[in-house]
């Protein structure tokens, strides 16, 4: 629909895919809050227009590789990503005219990779190997960055124009949507660290008061850098996609060195399970396993703190993402997890 010249002044415009990006509703999740006493908030970061609250950071990251000159018209961003940062690099270079090439690790859904093909990235599926390596993802994507003219590594891991996109918006979207309530505790999982370390140093700011707690998956080495100072996994591998760390990045360290983490909490893949279902089946609301054990970490800490409190936390992405996974019997039987899901939710499973 073309909107009369005559009404432009009055009309909610904004401008094309990056325009759409954040403004995502807070909600509250009643079953979650009826069951704990507490409320339960969370940021819908699976309404962004590319489907997930990594939209933010790669809008950002683009911006800032603009700003500095780094990224002339018709250049090339290539990112190592986990997926979700790929997909909305892929949207915002389509929306700007430049060319996107990703790295991924060769474990993720095929969701993923496939909505990133579908958008017209280049997209390289390398072995899983860790940071230290010199085949690590995020080190092939440099060099490949490296290798062209007019291109640049978004190194959304260690740019804090990731961070910068959660103290410009997250932060400031949920201190207005609480309204001047009193939020007692914010905590979500970190993968680069952009999306807690943002929201946690403008709360800081904001709501000085709030708890910030780092939710952990397991096989990661934050929990334990947090709880004990040593960067130690706890526990094995985790299902969870785009979460858990085996280093501090430099979006983490923004918020140490701020103190602006209060603790972490740890959350075994069977919560999370369990809590993918609960939030399909008694909130209507598919997400993928991150966001689960988001909610299953504020489950955890409502039950610590008791009732009365008002906790928020974040749904990164939904659930279609992850179909092929989450909902199939072979693979969580596989995972050693069909036993956590629950069993009034059974019939969600192919
Ligand atoms: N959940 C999902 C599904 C993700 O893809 C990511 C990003 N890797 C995160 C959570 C973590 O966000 P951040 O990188 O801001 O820590």
């Amino acid at each position: 629909m073309i909107v009369p010249r005559s009404h432009l002044a009055l009309a909610q415009l904004v401008e094309g895919f990056p325009g759409a990006v954040g403004n995502t509703p807070l909600l509250l999740l009643p079953s979650f809050s009826r069951a704990t006493g507490c409320t339960i908030l969370a940021k819908a970061e699976f309404m962004n227009p590319g489907g997930s609250v990594k939209d933010r950071a790669a809008l950002w990251v683009v911006k800032d590789a603009e700003n500095r000159g780094l990224l002339l018209p018709g250049g090339t961003v290539v990112e190592g990503t986990a997926g979700n940062t790929g997909i909305g690099l892929a949207h915002v270079c389509r929306a700007r005219g430049y060319k996107c090439v990703i790295y991924m690790p060769n474990n993720q859904s095929q969701e993923k990779v496939d909505a990133l093909r579908m958008l017209g990235a280049e997209v390289y599926q390398v072995p899983v190997a860790p940071f230290t390596d010199p085949n690590n993802y995020n080190h092939q994507a440099r060099r490949h960055a490296e290798a062209l003219d007019n291109a640049v590594w978004t190194n959304q891991f260690d740019n804090l124009a990731n961070t910068q996109a959660h103290i410009e918006s997250t932060g400031p979207e949920i201190v207005k949507q609480m309204g001047g309530a009193k939020l007692d505790a914010f905590t979500c999982g970190t993968g680069t660290g952009g999306t807690f370390a943002g929201v946690a140093l403008y709360l800081q700011q904001a709501l000085p008061e709030t708890r910030l707690i780092v939710a952990d998956p397991p096989g990661s080495v934050l929990y334990s850098y947090f709880t004990k100072g040593k960067l130690e996994r706890t526990g094995d591998g985790s299902i969870t996609e785009g979460i858990g760390q085996g280093r501090v990045t430099a979006n983490m360290q923004a918020a140490v060195d701020a103190k602006a983490v209060s603790g972490a909490i740890h959350v075994p893949d069977e919560v999370t399970i369990e809590t993918v279902f609960r939030l399909l089946h008694d909130e209507g609301i598919p997400v993928g396993a991150s966001s689960a054990m988001n909610v299953a970490a504020a489950v955890l800490l409502a039950k610590q703190m008791g009732p009365g409190h008002t906790i928020a936390t974040v749904l990164c992405d939904g659930a279609g993402r992850y179909a092929s996974r989450l909902f199939n019997k072979e693979w969580l039987k596989n995972k050693k997890l069909l036993d956590s899901v629950p069993q009034d939710c059974l019939h969600y499973l192919k």
